[in-house]
């Protein structure tokens, strides 16, 4: 890692959570600042912008939900809210309102490390051109590429490699999917995207596309590995190999 150390944004209320989120954060590196409050979070975003915010939706002075709408007004750092059970929909409410990842309580160290790195790296590459072929599974048996430019998906079987042929809407929703790799999609932003706002209900019309692109990507359908469920939210495609 080259320059200063990322600077990670703690708002969580709840003392001994955020005492240990910074201290796990700051043993793996990172520049920490903890706040329990959603008026010292936006105050914190305005004063020392960080590289990440981990944002717990349950705050005693309004709800995080208002937060993650404030910073995304004028900010693009990625957010990451935490949620506990019961909370699902204001989970999905903020990661319409642009909140790019979720972690439910409880959740272990590995997941949070996972997802502020994944965090870390799309905001790393808004800016720059995503390569044209992207590549999932490479080194194993199983596995698909996809070229957006050229519109094209190879899909690997036993180690053979042969073209797969998709709809005009199967394109388009694995293109979205592509372009946000790693990331959590809900319902209705794929929706919105795929097949315009009059379809932002349709949750069983995306989830019978989805299940066709896993027939023509998984390995085992039935068991994705690439094309996950997030159970009440959404979709994610799993980040594509390393280039
Ligand atoms: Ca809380």
């Amino acid at each position: 890692m080259t320059g200063p150390a990322p600077h990670i944004l703690v708002v969580e209320d709840e003392a001994p959570i955020q005492a240990f989120l910074r201290a796990t954060l700051v043993a793996h590196g990172y520049r920490c600042t903890a706040v329990g409050t959603a008026r010292e979070a936006l105050m914190q975003v305005t004063a020392q912008p960080p590289d990440v915010v981990l944002l717990d939706l349950g705050l005693p002075d309004g709800d995080g939900l208002g937060v993650a709408r404030q910073i995304r007004e004028w900010s693009t750092v990625p957010v990451i809210v935490i949620s506990a059970r019961g909370q699902e929909r204001d989970k999905v409410a903020a990661l319409d309102m642009g909140a790019d990842d979720y972690l439910t309580k409880p959740f272990g160290v590995p997941e949070m490390l996972a997802r502020i790195r994944v965090a870390l790296r799309h905001a790393a590459r808004k800016d720059a051109t995503p390569p044209a072929v992207q590549t999932w599974g490479g080194g194993g048996p199983e596995g698909f590429r996809v070229d957006l430019p050229r519109r094209l998906v190879f899909r690997r079987r036993a180690g053979v490699e042969g073209e797969v042929r998709l709809t005009p809407t199967e394109f388009r929703l694995l293109a979205m999917f592509v372009r946000h790799n790693g990331k959590v999609l809900t319902h209705a932003e794929i929706l919105k995207e795929v097949w315009g706002p009059v379809h932002a209900g349709e949750v069983a019309y995306l989830r019978v596309y989805v299940g066709q692109l896993r027939q023509k990507l998984e390995a085992v359908p039935s068991l994705p590995r690439w094309l996950l469920t997030e159970p009440g939210v959404g979709y994610r495609l799993v980040e594509s190999d390393a280039e």
